[in-house]
């Protein structure tokens, strides 16, 4: 009865949660570090709560506004574009998922680079597409766009990462044009993390009708528990983009909340110099351990090679309360490694004392 790609696919891995460190090794949430979801270690400002919590209390009964307008506006100051170049989604994961209801058809090819954000392949697949993915390993895990174009010929979408989950590396502009001007199909930039970075294709969307930018507010805006991301695209591909979007898949508290928060940017700036600190303060702290090497990211997380002898590492350390995602067998990765999101600074003190007490 159920259709057949059903048994090829195992779902989304979100990695150990400290709801699972509770289960396994008796650690009290609370007393967890978890730095495996690349999540802002800090809360929103007081003045997004209350613009959620007053929405919660007075608009709960009622759907949100279908047409997102109050959002849009305000995606459309913080991007300088018109709101109708902007279609809006419970998260980039929604975003991501319209994209490829859009675009999809069955034995359709996509690509992506590996190592990079399994979920491509994950939704291509759920929709029947072939996945073909292209290694990054052999150019330092840089994009080199002309090897990937001799790969992805005939290809309905190209999905590149920038920076890209899990190497932190951003995708080079002479890069990510020669791609658009080389493939007939359509190339999604994955922005998730762009705020970090200081680099962002948001101001080539115009140029080049095939190019779909997918941001979230998970991160930078610290609403990953609210659900909200973003496309920005030619307004044809956004009209699209929004008949596929579940009715009313944005809550009305959501909504609130990220419009609150595109108008606490001075907030955001000043925890984002923080977090950037904290990167810089971490990556030294690894880079002097014994066996393990940091790489160069401009997000806020760390890809770390873990080298031999050590063994077991994210289970030893999720014993002891800290939590880093494991990236054994992601597509394009050879050996053992792993991913640290930034913490605060005692998160991150509190992680470089465990990881010490773990390698032999
Ligand atoms: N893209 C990338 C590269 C991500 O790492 C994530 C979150 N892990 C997402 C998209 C999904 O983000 P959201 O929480 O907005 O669905």
């Amino acid at each position: 009865m159920q259709r057949g790609v059903l048994a090829y696919i195992q779902g989304y891995d979100p990695g150990i949660f400290p709801q699972d460190a509770a289960q396994r090794w008796g650690i009290e949430p609370g007393r967890v570090v978890n730095l495996a979801s690349n999540e802002n270690p800090y809360p929103p400002p007081d003045n997004v709560l209350e613009a959620a919590g007053a929405k919660l209390a007075s608009s709960t009964n009622r759907y949100p506004d279908p047409k997102y307008r109050l959002l849009k506006d305000g995606l459309a100051r913080y991007c300088g574009r018109s709101p109708s170049g902007i279609a809006v989604g419970n998260g980039a994961s929604e975003i991501l998922d319209m994209v490829c209801k859009v675009f999809l058809e069955p034995f359709d090819r996509i690509v992506m680079t590996a190592p990079s954000y399994t979920m491509y392949a994950l939704l291509g697949m759920l929709r029947e597409a072939t996945i073909e993915f292209v290694g990054t390993a052999g150019h330092g895990f840089a994009l080199d766009g002309e090897f990937l174009l001799e790969r992805a010929a005939n290809s309905k979408i190209i999905f590149l990462c920038s920076p890209n989950n899990p190497t932190g590396s951003t995708v080079d502009r002479k890069e990510l044009e020669l791609i658009l001007k080389g493939t007939e199909g359509i190339v999604v930039v994955d922005e998730a993390y762009a705020e970090f970075s200081g680099s962002s294709a948001a101001e080539i969307v115009d140029r080049y009708p095939n190019l779909i930018i997918a941001r979230s507010m998970s991160k930078y805006f610290s609403l990953a528990g609210l659900r909200l991301g973003y496309a920005l695209a030619d307004e044809d591909i956004v009209s699209s983009l929004e008949k596929t979007r579940l009715p009313f898949s944005i809550s009305s508290i959501a909504e609130a909340a990220a419009v609150e928060a595109l108008d606490s940017l001075d907030y955001y700036d000043r925890i984002r110099g923080e977090i950037l600190k904290q990167r810089k303060g971490l990556f030294r702290g690894i880079s002097g351990l014994e066996g393990l090497e940091p790489y160069p990211s401009s997000a806020n997380f760390l890809m770390v090679k873990v080298n031999p002898p050590i063994r077991g590492l994210v289970d030893s350390l999720a014993s002891t309360g800290h939590i880093v995602r494991d990236l054994q067998g992601l597509p394009g990765l050879e050996g053992q490694f792993i991913r640290i999101t930034v913490g605060t600074q005692d998160e991150n003190e509190s992680m470089l004392r465990a990881l010490e007490s773990a390698i032999p």
